[in-house]
């Protein structure tokens, strides 16, 4: 999925005010926050056009119970903060 279109550029479309940070999405319920290799690559895909702007990545993935994994920079571990409800 490529976001950078002029059609979806959110920066174009609001005369700068806004501007292209990342991706979340949600796996299915039974799933993990952990992300699959599709993410992995979509992260690899974000990383490499962010960071020719000076930006880092950002990926968030939602799963079940309302809990959260979110990615700043890398996928790397220590790069990665689950946030949720405890159980
Ligand atoms: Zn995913």
């Amino acid at each position: 999925m490529l976001r950078d279109t002029a059609k979806t550029n959110p920066q174009s479309r609001t005369g700068g005010q806004l501007e292209y940070i990342g991706e979340w999405h949600s796996h299915p319920d039974g799933c993990s926050c952990a992300p699959s290799t599709r993410d992995i690559a979509l992260f690899g895909w974000l990383a490499a056009h962010l960071g020719a702007m000076g930006q880092p990545a950002l990926m968030a993935i939602v799963c079940q119970g309302g809990m959260s994994a979110w990615f700043v920079g890398s996928m790397e571990p220590g790069y990665r903060w689950e946030i949720g409800d405890d159980p």
